[in-house]
């Protein structure tokens, strides 16, 4: 499960905080230390565990919170109120368009999840009351094509291809049209990755989202890559420019270094988190219960 190890490490010290009863300001150095090597440990990106001990340092420091009566449980309150804040602080949800259709756009690398999640974010909606379409641009795969055709039939939502056709844009343009014609309301489109990022993905991207002006712009990535995941969505978004993340294969990371450090980084919220392969399997971002969940 996500952030195992952290969540023991981080547990273990600030209990040792808590058992001291009046605390120094040594003591909160000490203890900042060791909450450090275990963000680092977790895979955090370096510099946001630099602001992030410095925050919670300068906070706990103040004379409010060591001459206070629980000074322990003080700091604690603190780490949590600071991990929360790094993934954004409040849940951020999709931006729906007043006017439909709200076009959803894809992207990400090659493996990390994006069509599985298509499945999963049309299930969301559905459940939500809306209907979407799923538009499969992907035309470089064809088994890409199948599989989101398969997704979207368990989703119980609209799947549009057009099979022949070597132009995503158009496919794209004319999946939209249609989508207008017939009046659903949310079109998601699933776009081609690659192994890595390279220009040519970069120009379809950017000529996709030139056309069909989507709402949303998620960037799919996979969590259990850690620092790896973070410098693909700064890449993405230097580009591309994206609204949100999502992270999938929460499920199977136990460090937790991509979750804590995307938004820190990019200045982008994390929206959704993937927990397993089943469409079911996606739920809202909750910055607030993830720092619930580090910290027991
Ligand atoms: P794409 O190339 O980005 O479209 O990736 P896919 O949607 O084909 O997913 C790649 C693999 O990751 C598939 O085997 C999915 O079942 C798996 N996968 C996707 N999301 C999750 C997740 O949240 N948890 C787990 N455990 N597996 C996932």
């Amino acid at each position: 499960m996500i952030f195992e190890g952290l969540a023991e490490k981080l547990q273990n010290t600030l209990k040792n905080l808590k058992g001291k009863g009046k605390l120094t300001e040594k003591d909160v150095e000490a203890a900042m230390r060791e909450v450090k090597l275990a963000l680092l440990e977790a895979d955090v990106h370096y510099k946001v565990v630099k602001d992030f001990v410095k925050k919670v340092k300068e906070r706990s420091i103040g004379a409010e919170v060591l001459e206070s009566l629980t000074p322990g449980q003080q700091v604690i309150k603190i780490v949590n109120e600071e991990l929360s804040e790094l993934m954004g602080g409040v849940q951020s949800k999709l931006n729906l368009s007043s006017k439909p259709p709200t076009v959803i756009m894809l992207v990400g690398l090659q493996g990390a999840g994006k069509t599985t999640t298509a499945g999963k974010l049309a299930l969301n909606l559905k459940k939500q009351g809306k209907q979407p379409m799923l538009i499969a641009c992907d035309i470089y795969r064809p088994a890409a094509i199948k599989q989101l055709e398969v997704v979207s039939e368990k989703a119980g939502a609209v799947f549009f291809s057009d099979e022949g056709n070597k132009d995503a844009v158009d496919i794209a343009k004319k999946g939209l049209e249609k989508a207008k014609t017939l009046g659903y309301d949310i079109v998601i489109v699933d776009t081609a990755g690659r192994l890595h990022i390279d220009e040519n993905l970069m120009e379809e991207l950017s000529s996709i989202k030139k056309n069909v002006k989507p709402h949303e712009i998620l960037l799919v990535v996979d969590s259990m890559t850690g620092q790896d995941a973070v410098n693909i969505a700064q890449s993405f978004d230097d580009t591309l420019g994206i609204d949100g993340v999502i992270l999938t294969k929460l499920d199977g990371d136990t460090r937790g270094g991509a979750a804590l450090s995307i938004k820190a980084v990019t200045q982008k919220p994390i929206k959704f988190a993937a927990i397993g392969e089943k469409l079911e399997d996606l739920e809202p971002f909750y910055p607030d219960r993830m720092a619930s969940r580090i910290l027991g």
